[in-house]
């Protein structure tokens, strides 16, 4: 028996759904295993493969291997150098269809047209585990066909930067095939151009869950700012308007960072009409707050320092590790 056992992450782990075809393929029996808590004393003994794309996973990781005995550990939280190869390096994996059996419940099809980013952000692995932008896959490769909804989660990291014929091609599959996509990791706002805004406006793009019109993208670093305002201009232009951009906010990761700083970028993001996603860095109780304020909508309601004010009082060791943070 193979185990595969996802530590992390909320979607449906691509890489151990490829590695469920590979083994099914193979004839041997495979089980899909979900996070801490979950073997059985009848389970008969067997490999086990564990995904983790978080670092800070590290207590999962942990139980899951007291749980199970020694794990064969993928992923960035483990390794960022990790890949599939590493199990058949004869094998072209981004080729190999996920197996979404294991994953009843779901209905999208998830991929990613494209690997890679042509920026190196410092907080990022991506560039590090995926290199140059490069072209992988078309929409029609990652749908699963028959009857499965046309809704294409792409995990694409920068969408824009393969080879303009590629996007343009895959924008025009969208469209022709009437597929809506969600490109959950956010295009790069800050190199957008009018072309690309354009033919993103044509398309059904959509939040991870299907629901709304939302286009993903980031502002991370305070001296973006012009990039990021002549970016949401050019999308505005194009027809995609600042209501429909859901921006990620890394807070927390630039040392020194004031409060200051963080509440301005807050502001320029809302005023522009766009919506504000902080993503806090590391593990701190304020930046954790000040994300649910954000994507809760609490701001509109209340404004921070008061949100943060009655969390003090409300925990009075919470409200003194709050002004240590502050
Ligand atoms: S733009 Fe995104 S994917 Fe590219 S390096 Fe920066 S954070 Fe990473």
């Amino acid at each position: 028996v193979k185990y595969l056992v996802q530590a992390d992450g909320s979607l449906p782990n691509l890489a151990l759904m490829r590695l469920a075809r590979y083994y099914r393929e193979r004839g041997e029996t495979v089980r899909y295993v979900r996070g801490e808590g979950q073997r059985q004393l009848w389970d008969p003994p067997g490999e086990v493969l564990g995904s983790s794309l978080f670092k800070s996973s590290a207590r999962i990781r942990e139980s899951i291997e007291r749980e199970w005995g020694p794990v064969r550990w993928g992923g960035t939280g483990v390794d960022v150098a990790s890949t599939l190869r590493e199990i058949d390096p004869g094998v072209d994996w981004d080729a190999v269809a996920p197996d979404y059996s294991d994953h009843p419940a779901e209905d999208r099809s998830i991929g990613f047209t494209q690997r890679g980013c042509r920026l190196r952000c410092e907080f990022c692995v991506v560039p590090e585990k995926e290199g140059r932008a490069r072209t992988v896959s078309s929409l029609a490769d990652i749908w699963r066909g028959g009857s499965a909804p046309r809704k294409l989660l792409l995990l694409d990291n920068d969408f824009f930067g393969q080879p303009r014929e590629a996007w343009r091609a895959r924008l025009a599959e969208a469209r022709a095939g009437g597929f809506r996509i969600s490109l959950l990791q956010g295009i790069n706002v800050r190199i957008i151009d009018e072309e690309a805004a354009r033919e993103l406006a044509m398309v059904e793009y959509r939040d991870k869950e299907f629901h709304e019109r939302v286009v993903y993208t980031a502002w991370d670093d305070l001296r973006d700012e012009g990039r990021f305002r002549r970016g949401v201009e050019t999308l505005a232009a194009g027809g995609v308007p600042p209501k429909h951009l859901r921006v990620y906010m890394l807070v927390g990761f630039q040392e020194g960072e004031t409060w200051e700083a963080i509440m301005h970028r807050f502001r320029v993001i809302t005023g522009l009409g766009c919506e504000a996603f902080p993503m806090p860095y590391g593990d701190r109780p304020d930046l954790r707050a000040f994300a649910r304020w954000a994507i809760r909508g609490m701001w509109r309601n209340v404004p921070w320092d008061k949100y943060r004010d009655r969390r003090k009082r409300a925990s009075r060791r919470g409200g003194e590790e709050m002004a240590r943070c502050a």
